[in-house]
């Protein structure tokens, strides 16, 4: 490939062989173009991970899983500003490149897209997708038009990355759903796959939002997991019915002074439509803002099989 056509990063890895390869940093649209063209001539598989930078474990641990089943292994780094609304935290999101750019190295990552949103969004720019029924629930309502923004940005992805199998957090629990609808209504030929949430050693999500929280805060933020894991410990002791099940996590949140509920939810896994009696497979939500920060999380509640025998008789 022509080294002119993309900037070379200073950061380089050593693949199993011994040889010293770098990771390419390419932030423009053409260069990608080329550069994926060069791998499928080479007939290398893409494995993809879509991101916004500020990367943590949560991250790698995608990114690792990629390497596995993939020859070839490119991330984005892209803060997306159609997906954050007029008051949230667009300018002050996390933005640490040259550490990304370390631990996408030690990892071994091939390639890193980072574009600048002029570049993903030129002027006379105007095309939406609109994920129906999806988009203006849980965390849509609180954030409308992030869905859309997600949509747009995932689809621009996966066209221009063409991966065989791109990566997703089950953290963003709805933004999976999301795109697990998107890639099928439109046909996208690509394997989604979802991976459980990464969490510090107190059960709290990894997310790049943590930053914002004080050291006292991030002892506030446990009570999220609290919440969830009381949610699984009440279906364990045969409690379905989802209304004392939210009252209860309601509590658990309500206790810390620094949070503040923005919704807590346990719904079917693909509509989103509430339950009132817990089924094996439904998902507890939940965001919450500590302090300023708000935080997502959530659990998909499974039976204990003994429990799920009664069920049936
Ligand atoms: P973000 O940079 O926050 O947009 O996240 C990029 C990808 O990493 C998304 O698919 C997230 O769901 C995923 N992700 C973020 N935090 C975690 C985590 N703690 N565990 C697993 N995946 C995560």
């Amino acid at each position: 490939m022509n080294m002119n056509y993309c900037t070379i990063s200073r950061y380089h890895k050593y693949k199993k062989t011994g040889v010293c390869v770098l990771l390419q940093v390419i932030t423009s649209i053409n260069d990608i173009k080329q550069s994926i063209k060069t791998q499928k001539e080479n007939h290398s598989t893409i494995g993809f991970v879509p991101t916004m930078g500020a990367l943590h474990e949560g991250h790698l641990g995608l990114i690792r899983q990629a390497k596995k089943e993939n020859d070839t292994v490119v991330v984005s780094i892209f803060v997306n500003p159609l997906q954050f609304g007029k008051n949230e935290d667009f300018k002050h999101y996390p933005r640490t490149f040259d550490n990304d750019c370390k631990l996408l190295s030690q990892v071994g990552v091939d390639i890193v897209f980072k574009p600048e949103a002029s570049e993903m969004y030129p002027d006379g720019f105007c095309t939406s997708i609109i994920p129906e029924h999806l988009e203006n629930k849980l965390c849509g309502k609180s954030r409308p038009g992030h869905f859309r923004g997600v949509a747009v940005v995932v689809l621009k992805l996966l066209n221009l990355i063409k991966p065989d199998i791109a990566y997703f957090g089950q953290k963003d629990f709805q933004q999976t759903v999301v795109i697990k609808r998107l890639v099928s209504d439109l046909h996208v030929d690509v394997t989604i796959k979802v991976l459980p949430t990464i969490r510090d050693q107190n059960g709290l999500a990894l997310s790049s939002r943590n930053a914002y929280l004080s050291e006292t805060e991030k002892n506030d933020a446990l009570c999220l997991y609290k919440a969830l894991t009381k949610a699984q410990a009440m279906v364990n002791a045969g409690i379905m019915n989802t209304e004392e099940i939210v009252r209860e996590m309601e509590k658990i949140i309500t206790h810390c002074k620094s949070a503040t509920i923005d919704y807590i939810s346990v719904v079917d896994p693909e509509t989103f439509e509430s339950e009132t009696k817990v089924r094996s497979g439904d998902v507890a939500l939940l965001a919450v803002r500590i302090g300023k920060t708000r935080l997502i999380d959530n659990i998909i509640l499974t039976f204990l099989m003994v429990l799920a025998w009664f069920s049936l008789c």
